[in-house]
C-alpha cells in the first residue's frame, strides 16, 4: 500500500485535494482528505497531470521522491537515534552539547580533529547517537517549516536553579507537535541553588510527569559542567530509541535533510546532509533542494574522509553547484543527466516562483498607493 495520502498528493501535485478527490471518483476510488492511496492510483492520478512516476518511487514535479513502497522488512536495520537539544537561553545546552561531544568523541577517536559541521556522533555502550549541534530551535523550526521531520528524540534541558521559562515552554511546544519524545535533563546539578524537585514540579503542568511519581516521563540530573549524568542521559537517550525501533534501509539511494550549508571560499559550496534512509556515496549525482551536482568529497564530524554514509549519519559534502538551504531535502540519483535534469527544474521553478512573488507584491504595492 502507499505512503501518500490524498491530501499529500494534492500538495505534490500543487492542486486542491477536491480535485484530486473528484478525479478519484471518476476512477470509482471513493477517498476522503487522509485517505492512502495505492501506489496504482497515485500513478494514474500522476499521470493524468502529466507528472513521470518512476518504477520504485514517486517523483514529483520538483524532483523529490515520495517513498510510495514500503521498505521490506528483510532490509531495515536498526539506526542511531538523531536527538536534538532545547531548552531556554543560558540553560546549557551548548555546554551540555560540547560536554557529550568530548567526553565521547576524543575518548574512542584518537587523533580525531573535531570539525564543526552542525552535527555529531557519539558511541555510548557500542551503540551510536547523533546529535544535532545547530540552536535546537531556529533548527526545529526552520526544518518543520519545510516539511523536514529529522529529529527522533528531544533533550529539554532546564536549569536546576532557574526552572521552567518561557522558551522551555516552546521547545515543549514544538516537540509535542512533532510528536518526538522528550528526555528532561535537569541541568547545573552542580550549582548550590539546584532545586530539581521544582523543576519536576513544574514540569507536571505540561503533562511531563516522572516515572517515580507514577508518570512516563525520564528525567535525568546532569552537570554540563562537570560531566555528571551525561553517561545516564545518553543510556537513558538509548532506551528510548529501542522503544522507538528507530529503522531504516540503508540498501537504497540515499535520502535525508540538510542540516546546514555554507559557501566557502577554497571548496565552493559545503552542505551538511543527514542521510535518513540509504547509502550516500562519493561520486553520487545528487539533487539538494534547489541544487544539484556529483558529490565531490565528503568529510565526516571528526573531519576525515569519508567514501560513504548510511542512515542517521551526517556528513558535510562539496560539489553542488549553489547553496541549498537548511531544512531542504536531497536525494541522491543513478544517473547524472537525470540529476541534472532534475536539479534544473527545481531551480527553474523556484525562480519562477520568486518571480510570480515578486509581482503579487508590486501589484499590491501599486494598489496601496492609489
Ligand atoms: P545555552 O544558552 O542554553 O546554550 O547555555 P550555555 O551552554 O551557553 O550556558 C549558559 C551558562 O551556563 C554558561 O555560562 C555556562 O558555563 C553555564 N552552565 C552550563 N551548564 C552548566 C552547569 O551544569 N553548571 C553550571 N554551574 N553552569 C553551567
Ligand atoms: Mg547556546
Amino acid at each position: 500500500s502507499g505512503t501518500l495520502t490524498v491530501g499529500d498528493l494534492a500538495e505534490k501535485l500543487n492542486k486542491d485535494s477536491s480535485e484530486i478527490i473528484k478525479k478519484l471518483m471518476f476512477l470509482g476510488v471513493m477517498a476522503t482528505k487522509n485517505e492512502d492511496l495505492e501506489k496504482e492510483t497515485i500513478e494514474l492520478i500522476a499521470e493524468d497531470y502529466g507528472v513521470e512516476v518512476e518504477e520504485e518511487v514517486f517523483v514529483d514535479e520538483l524532483g523529490i521522491e515520495t517513498q510510495v513502497e514500503e521498505d521490506d522488512p528483510d532490509q531495515l536495520e536498526e539506526r542511531p537515534p538523531v536527538v536534538t537539544i532545547m531548552g531556554h537561553v543560558d540553560h546549557g545546552k551548548t555546554t551540555l552539547l560540547d560536554a557529550i561531544r568530548h567526553t565521547k568523541v576524543t575518548e574512542g577517536e584518537a587523533g580525531g580533529i573535531t570539525q564543526h559541521i552542525g552535527a555529531y556522533q557519539v558511541t555510548e555502550n557500542d551503540k551510536k547517537l547523533t546529535f544535532l549541534d545547530t540552536p535546537g530551535h531556529a533548527a526545529f523550526t526552520t526544518m518543520r517549516a519545510r516539511g523536514a521531520q529529522v529529529t527522533d528524540i528531544t533533550v529539554l534541558v532546564v536549569a536546576a536553579d532557574d526552572g521552567v521559562m518561557p522558551q522551555t515552554k516552546e521547545a515543549i511546544n514544538h516537540a509535542k507537535a512533532a510528536e518526538v519524545p522528550i528526555i528532561v535533563a535537569v541541568n547545573k546539578m552542580d550549582k548550590e541553588s539546584a532545586n530539581p524537585d521544582r523543576v519536576m514540579q513544574e514540569l507536571t503542568e505540561f503533562e511531563l510527569v516522572p516515572e517515580a511519581w507514577g508518570g512516563d516521563t525520564i528525567f535525568v540530573n546532569v552537570s554540563a559542567l562537570n560531566g555528571e549524568g551525561i553517561d545516564e542521559l545518553l543510556e537513558m537517550l538509548l532506551l528510548v530509541a529501542e522503544v522507538e525501533e528507530l529503522k531504516a534501509n540503508p540498501n537504497k539511494r540515499a535520502r535525508g535533510t540538510v542540516v546546514e550549508a555554507e559557501l566557502d571560499k577554497g571548496r565552493g559550496p559545503v552542505a551538511t546532509l543527514l542521510v535518513q534512509e540509504g547509502t550516500m556515496n562519493v561520486g553520487d549525482p545528487i539533487v539538494v533542494g534547489n541544487m544539484h551536482g556529483k558529490i565531490r568529497a565528503m568529510v565526516n564530524d571528526i573531519g576525515r574522509r569519508v567514501k560513504s554514509a548510511g542512515p542517521s549519519t551526517p556528513v558535510e559534502i562539496t560539489g553542488l553547484n549553489g547553496v541549498p538551504q537548511a531544512g531542504d531535502q536531497f536525494v541522491t540519483f543513478e544517473d547524472e543527466k537525470k540529476a541534472r535534469q532534475f536539479g534544473e527544474a527545481r531551480a527553474s521553478r523556484a525562480r519562477e516562483e520568486e518571480r510570480s512573488q515578486t509581482s503579487k507584491v508590486s501589484i499590491d504595492d501599486l494598489f496601496s498607493q492609489i
